[in-house]
């Protein structure tokens, strides 16, 4: 139907035929859900412990109202002890956190040095943020290191700020995080680390990658809970005035409705017991190595986690033999610009514990046909 609006509509049709939703189906090698959690039924029992012992489905309101509800402070207070800071704040999202974080903690005579590969919400967060900022090749300390001293001004007030991922999303690699936190020690700033990927899925009792450097006041770090937890939304954890600054200041954090307190008994609990689950990251572990394995002949590298890229670098080729493994039965997505660089489109191979070694034993056999 032609309608008034149908030129400005066509070209936004056109922008967005790329990409579609397409119903879950297939063995899953694309979620996040690392450790299965997502339907574990140990926390289908918390969830209806909770619904059950009263726990509010929706917040009503924004935390600095009325939304503010005692199962937000008491997984924050749990979170804090368990990860190890001195304090955490509950957002409803990955990509709320990293955008509140950075548009408001940096301040305007600061700067940011940021890793090339670091996430699109870390990016929204810098657009936002009242300071410079300047990327850096990919996991590059010495790099990070020669670009602040460059920038140091004078001026004891400025302050650089590093910004990375433990784990890349699209890469699976991991960064030289002690490395960047002497740097950081040197030169007297503070390191935000994203431990999206990392958490519940490496470090003791899957405290991440950074478990160790938490607790130093210039170390601020993002956990997400929506991916090995298998919730929604994402701690910031870090030193007390600096959350009481996020709550003050933050825009997504002021200015939204507070996250389901439900969510926030299903993080307390899916935190509980992703703790006691080192027999779930051992067998995570045993199917890497396996699929390591299997899959290097077709080029997936192997990178020690659970996120295993397969790059290919033409965007039509990738999404073609992604879609040859989904009709084979193997949910394995295309990921192309901008999410990765240009010329680097690949398959992104993530592990779970929703699969077994016959499925990764299956998807090697799909793949060389895939190829072929
Ligand atoms: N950081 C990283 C590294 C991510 O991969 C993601 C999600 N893909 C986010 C942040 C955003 O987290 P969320 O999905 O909870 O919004």
């Amino acid at each position: 139907m032609l309608s008034r609006y149908s030129d400005h509509l066509e070209i936004l049709a056109s922008e967005h035929r790329r990409r579609a939703l397409q119903p879950r189906g297939g063995v899953d090698f694309s979620s996040n859900d690392y450790l299965a959690m997502a339907h574990a039924p140990a926390m289908r029992e918390a969830v209806s412990a909770a619904l059950t012992r009263g726990v509010s489905i929706g917040s009503g309101g924004s935390r600095l109202l009325r939304g503010n509800d005692p199962e937000h402070e008491a997984l924050e207070r749990e979170a804090a002890a368990f990860y190890g800071s001195e304090a955490a704040l509950f957002l409803s999202s990955g990509y709320v956190a990293n955008s509140a974080l950075l548009s408001t903690l940096p301040q305007r005579e600061d700067h940011i040095f940021y890793d090339a590969l670091v996430h699109a919400s870390a990016h929204e967060g810098m657009r936002l943020a009242r300071c410079g900022r300047t990327e850096v090749p990919h996991n590059d300390a010495g790099a990070f290191e020669d670009a602040i001293v460059r920038w140091r001004g004078e001026g004891r007030r400025r302050r650089p700020w590093i910004v990375v991922e433990s784990l890349y999303s699209m890469d699976g690699d991991q960064a030289p995080l002690d490395a960047l936190a002497d740097i950081a020690a040197r030169h007297e700033a503070f390191l935000v680390i994203d431990e999206a990927h990392a958490t519940g899925v490496f470090g003791p009792r899957g405290r991440g990658l950074a478990a160790a450097l938490q607790g130093r006041e210039n170390v601020i770090v993002l956990r997400t809970l929506g991916k090995a937890l298998g919730c929604e939304g994402a701690l910031i954890c870090c030193a007390a005035v600096l959350r009481d600054f996020l709550v003050n200041r933050a825009r997504g954090f002021i200015f939204s409705t507070a996250p389901s307190p439900l969510m926030a008994a299903a993080a307390r609990a899916a935190i509980g017991l992703v703790a006691a689950s080192d027999d779930r990251r051992a067998e995570l572990r045993a199917l890497c190595t396996h699929a390591e394995r299997r899959l290097a002949r077709h080029g997936a590298v192997a990178t020690g986690s659970q996120i295993l890229p397969l790059v290919l670098g033409n965007d039509a080729r990738t999404m073609a033999i992604a879609w040859r493994l989904q009709a084979a039965g193997y949910d394995v997505r295309g990921i192309r610009p901008p999410t990765v660089a240009p010329g680097t489109s690949r398959l992104r191979i993530a592990l779970t514990l929703n699969v077994t070694t016959a499925d990764i034993d299956g998807l090697d056999k799909a793949l060389e046909r895939a190829l072929a």
